[in-house]
């Protein structure tokens, strides 16, 4: 389940003098308070709503919203509003979003140009990710590498996605007998997209 829903919080209050109160009819000082709405996920802030204002007269205490203030009233209201800035911490949730898109776009990226280095020059102990079955994948290990050639062993476990391929990744997995192909052979069998992933 996810728990969401708004929030309002109290962002700054100020003294106006000299505005004629519509209750009382005197002229006098008015609080203005300002409020901040947001729309919250997990208790974290996620946006602004806009922010609301309120005024309370310091001499017969009724409190007014903005549409029931008179002009000079909702005037200076609109200043107070105008002046006060909507938290940063109420964009908290994008931003946490939009940073975790960032990192992963980043990774994704640094992870395709280093499989390309990986592919030119393997090295001993790179993992293979490639479908070892209709339905199944798997992983070979580099367990030597000559000057044309490429020898590997091949994972005798299998798992049925790519992405939970390094839950089989172990060394005693690797006890099939070792095979060579040549290096042209190796870099040819991920064009063809026979091998589909390589770590390091
Ligand atoms: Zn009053």
């Amino acid at each position: 389940m996810i728990v969401y829903g708004t929030k309002g919080a109290h962002l700054k209050s100020e003294k106006v003098n000299g505005i004629r109160c519509n209750n009382c009819n005197e002229q006098t000082t008015h609080n203005i308070s300002v409020f901040g709405k947001y729309f919250y996920v997990y208790w974290i802030p996620l946006f602004p709503l806009g922010k609301k204002v309120i005024s309370e007269c310091n001499n017969c205490k009724v409190t007014y919203e903005r549409k029931e203030m008179s002009d000079q009233l909702k005037l200076a209201a609109d200043n107070v509003k105008r002046d006060t800035k909507t938290p940063l911490t109420y964009w908290i949730g994008s931003l946490i979003i939009a940073a975790l898109i960032a990192f992963i776009i980043y990774s994704g990226n640094q992870h395709k140009k280093d499989v390309a280095t990986y592919i030119t020059s393997p090295m001993v102990n790179d993992i293979i990710d490639y479908k070892s079955s209709e339905d199944n994948y798997s992983t070979l290990k580099i367990t030597k590498v000559t000057n044309d050639s490429v020898f590997v062993v091949a994972n005798l476990m299998e798992i049925a996605r790519q992405s939970k391929l390094h839950k089989i990744d172990d060394d005693e997995n690797y006890n099939a007998e070792r095979f060579g192909l040549s290096l042209t052979e190796y870099q040819e069998a991920f064009k063809t997209k026979k091998f589909l992933d390589v770590d390091r």
